[in-house]
């Protein structure tokens, strides 16, 4: 359980974004009737068929509902992308390091990928995404996060 930090987990995010840019996941699984619920919010999940029917198990990333580092239906996401937790973000809402510290890690990630350096899987591995690797659906779900 998250016990403390909310605001600096929330800015955390705020600044971040990996979860949701194609950086740590492909996509993002959604629940029945959410594709028509981001279609109504202008959030084109693609991946549709002629009928409008989801072609894929979940939204696309990066994805349609991001603004540069900020998710522009969050009041109105995914049920996955609410429950999401990174292992970044828990280790900040645990103390286990400071904001600073915690975007000192998205910066560094952030410039691995962009390197495409050949330890960027086994770093995002070690600092978001925990078990889940890189063919991950999307962002796993978290108990209690
Ligand atoms: S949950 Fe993790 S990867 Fe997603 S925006 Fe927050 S810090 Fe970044
Ligand atoms: S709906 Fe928002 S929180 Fe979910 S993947 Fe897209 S940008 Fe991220």
């Amino acid at each position: 359980m998250l016990s403390w930090g909310v605001a600096d987990v929330e800015l955390l995010c705020e600044r971040c974004g990996l979860c949701c840019d194609g950086t740590l996941y492909r996509r993002t699984p959604l629940a029945p009737g959410e594709v028509e619920a981001l279609r109504s919010l202008g959030a084109d999940p693609g991946g549709l068929d002629a009928a409008g029917a989801p072609r894929g198990p979940g939204l696309p990333q990066p994805c349609a509902a991001l603004e540069g580092t900020l998710c522009v239906i969050y009041a109105a996401r995914p049920a996955r992308c609410r429950r999401y937790a990174c292992l970044l973000r828990r280790a900040l809402g645990e103390g286990e390091l400071d904001l600073a510290e915690a975007l000192g890690v998205v910066a560094d990630a952030r410039a691995r990928a962009a390197a495409r350096a050949p330890d960027l899987e086994r770093f995002l591995d070690q600092r978001f995404r925990g078990h889940a690797g890189p063919l991950a659906a999307g962002p796993p779900e978290v108990p209690g996060a």
